[in-house]
């Protein structure tokens, strides 16, 4: 039993309710570790069956209703839902690509008039900050968090309360998958460091995105960040996250089969 009442992560003036961390909850999800020790939330009833939530009291019922309306419920109608189903990749697909990378189509922001790219970048900063600042358990584990830092973190929130535009030292990019059936799953952030930046990732259904932190973020990230207020890219590409989540899933699958 809760014994006081929590004061909001982002606002600090109202009470807190309880709140999902992704919050349609239309995801039945799974949080374990994967090969890499990242925590794996899964949807479906295909590796363990639960409808338990990653949740916590943490945000008032103003700054929920903020994180919705200004990223959340825009972002999910893109997202994919099963096969046949992606309208971010349906969307992409039917354009032509600025460039080609390596490994990717590129698409410049500017010219995919049907999404709201804003939107985009209030969600994922959204998602970065609530697993950082926030305290979140699932299935009576604690996920790991505080990994922004203060001063990320603090930045991350002004901005989210409209407060600051974003962040100078601060990109985030996003990548669509181009596979027709995406792994269905939402990955809690994880962070790894790099020389001089960190590199922060989460994944949900076909979409991946990736916010870098530091002073010394390379030039070309920023420039092809949906951050970028002149517009960045959007990349169409196979991700080596869901290949990675699907190979572990189907060792999953196996182990239980057995
Ligand atoms: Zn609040």
């Amino acid at each position: 039993m809760r014994t006081s009442v929590k004061t909001c992560g982002l606002c600090k003036e109202n009470a807190s309710v309880d709140s999902h961390f992704i919050p349609k909850a239309t995801y039945r999800i799974v949080a374990t570790k994967s090969k890499s020790n990242h925590p794996v939330l899964i949807k479906g009833n295909k590796i363990v069956k639960t409808s338990a939530q990653v949740r916590s009291y943490f945000l008032c019922k103003d700054c929920e209703g903020r994180l919705n309306d200004l990223g959340e419920n825009h972002v999910f109608r893109y997202t994919y839902k099963k096969t046949g189903h992606f309208k971010l990749q349906k969307i992409l697909k039917k354009l032509s690509p600025d460039f080609k990378s390596d490994s990717a189509l590129v698409y410049s922001v500017n010219k995919i008039s049907k999404i709201k790219i804003d939107h985009f970048v209030h969600f994922a900063a959204g998602i970065f900050w609530k697993a950082s600042a926030g305290e979140w358990s699932f299935l009576k584990k604690t996920l790991k968090n505080h990994q922004l830092g203060n001063m990320y973190e603090e930045q991350l929130g002004k901005f989210l309360m409209g407060d600051s535009s974003f962040p100078e030292n601060m990109a985030i990019t996003m990548s669509v998958s181009n596979e027709r059936e995406p792994i269905p799953i939402v990955i809690f952030p994880w962070h790894e460091r790099r020389d001089g930046f960190f590199v922060h990732h989460f994944y949900i259904p076909g979409i991946e995105f990736i916010l870098w932190a530091g002073n010394l973020i390379p030039k070309h990230f920023k420039e092809t960040s949906i951050s970028n207020p002149l517009g960045g890219a959007i990349f169409l590409g196979n991700s080596s996250i869901t290949r990675e989540a699907k190979e572990y899933s189907k060792a999953k699958l196996k182990e239980r089969n057995h």
